[in-house]
């Protein structure tokens, strides 16, 4: 039987997945389980999963340990030992739905390892693009996306044969139709409110100014080795087609599907094969599908983030990083919402490092600097 583990398990992907290995417990079984700190949560989910162990990547969580004497899972703490866990473990899956850069370690530690890595984590692909890459062909480590759109492309691709384009779908986000001033003032919870998705802070925030798809643009080239110019963005506000692919002779294929990341789930999990997943039927009789060209000028995001993928090397990282930081400051309502992507463009204009990275310490070290930047340049534009 195949046995994964799960990195970001108590979050948004993370319980979507719980649901899917529930179902699935006769063909996978579960090895371990990650979070961040939300103890109670990873200890239910360990103890209805049989999971052999669970581990808690912040430090602070260690007080919980005494209340796991007696029974199973084994609790680990602290990154240093849950990279030791994924290493010695005998899972031949990752699933990376951690949110942000500290999905890099332990998607390299299990790449090294030879596990395939079903990776909803863009943040790791975006910034460590060319090294993740390397790992995966060195070790023969498979990376099977589970972003929905990518999902979609991977599918269509199955067959390996020559594209002319990918034809990314995007819904337009929360703010979708409105004009540049509009924005200015627009709130937090008016930023979280996205019209079909229900995810994680960090990415609803990116899915409102596009970053978002800047992001699975660069996670597009990367996985599928596609030249930026062959990667297009096609606003869809329906989310039911998840992405197309043009094949050189100029056919057309799509994925559709409910908006439910349920499904882009169970094909990682299954593939190549395909498993029964109870889904609500899709009745394309009752929707109405509409494709419009995206607003590159209210929404910069895109074209900025598009603009670090083609300069490539550490850009891709520094975009990253600045749009961690300045997402995390509009959250805690330091900055408004259009800081967000002003803050980004400073950090990366900032930015004169042409090098390829070869080595992790080469991105964190770059992670770093570019969230010291945009913080300290988050002081000019305080709300
Ligand atoms: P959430 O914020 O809902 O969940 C994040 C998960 O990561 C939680 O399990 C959290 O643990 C853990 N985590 C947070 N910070 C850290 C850290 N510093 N170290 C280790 N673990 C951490 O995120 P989502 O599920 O929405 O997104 C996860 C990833 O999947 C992101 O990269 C996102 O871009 C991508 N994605 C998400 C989609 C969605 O539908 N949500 C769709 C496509 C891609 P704890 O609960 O303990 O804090
Ligand atoms: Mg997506």
């Amino acid at each position: 039987m195949t046995q994964i583990i799960v990195l970001g398990a108590t979050g948004s992907v993370g319980e979507t997945a719980f649901k899917v290995l529930r179902h699935d417990t006769e063909r996978i079984a579960v090895d371990g389980l990650v979070a961040h700190h939300n103890f109670d949560r990873l200890w239910e989910m360990g103890t209805t999963l049989h999971a052999r162990w669970i581990g808690l990547t912040d430090p602070e969580a260690g007080k919980h340990l005494e209340r796991t004497e007696s029974g199973t899972p084994r609790v680990v703490v602290g990154m240093d030992a849950i990279l030791d866990e994924i290493a010695q473990s005998p899972a031949q899956k990752v699933l990376g739905a951690m949110t942000g850069f500290a999905g890099l370690l332990p998607t390299l530690t299990a790449l090294s390892h030879g596990k395939d890595i079903l990776l909803a984590n863009k943040e790791t692909l975006v910034a460590a693009g060319d090294l993740v890459r390397k790992m995966a062909s060195d070790s023969g480590s498979r990376i099977i996306p589970v972003d929905s759109e990518h999902s979609a492309i991977f599918q269509c691709m199955a067959m390996n044969q020559p594209i002319s384009r990918i034809l990314l779908t995007c819904s337009g986000g929360p703010f979708r139709g409105r004009q540049r001033q509009d924005l200015a003032f627009v709130t937090v919870e008016d930023a979280l409110k996205h019209p079909n998705w229900n995810m994680g802070a960090k990415i609803t925030i990116d899915t409102a100014t596009l970053v978002n798809k800047g992001l699975e643009v660069i996670e597009a080239h990367y996985l599928f080795d596609v030249p930026y110019d062959q990667i297009e963005v096609i606003i869809h506000p329906q989310s039911i087609v998840h992405s197309l692919v043009e094949f050189v002779d100029g056919a057309t294929m799509a994925q559709l599907g409910w908006p439910d990341m349920a499904i882009p789930v169970q094909v990682a999990l299954s593939w190549p094969e395909r498993w029964p997943f109870p889904q609500q039927p899709l009745d394309l009789t009752k929707q109405f599908l509409t494709f419009e060209p995206p607003d590159t000028k209210t929404f910069e995001g895109l074209g900025i983030a598009r603009e670090a993928g083609v300069k490539g090397g550490l850009y891709p990282a520094v975009l990253n990083a600045a749009n961690e930081e300045a997402v995390s400051l509009f959250l805690s309502r330091h900055i408004g919402f259009l800081s967000i992507t002003h803050i980004i463009q400073d950090v990366l204009d900032e930015f004169k490092d042409n090098r390829i990275p070869t080595t992790p310490e080469e991105i964190m070290d770059t992670d770093h600097w570019a969230r010291n930047r945009a913080w300290a340049l988050s002081h000019h534009y305080q709300s």
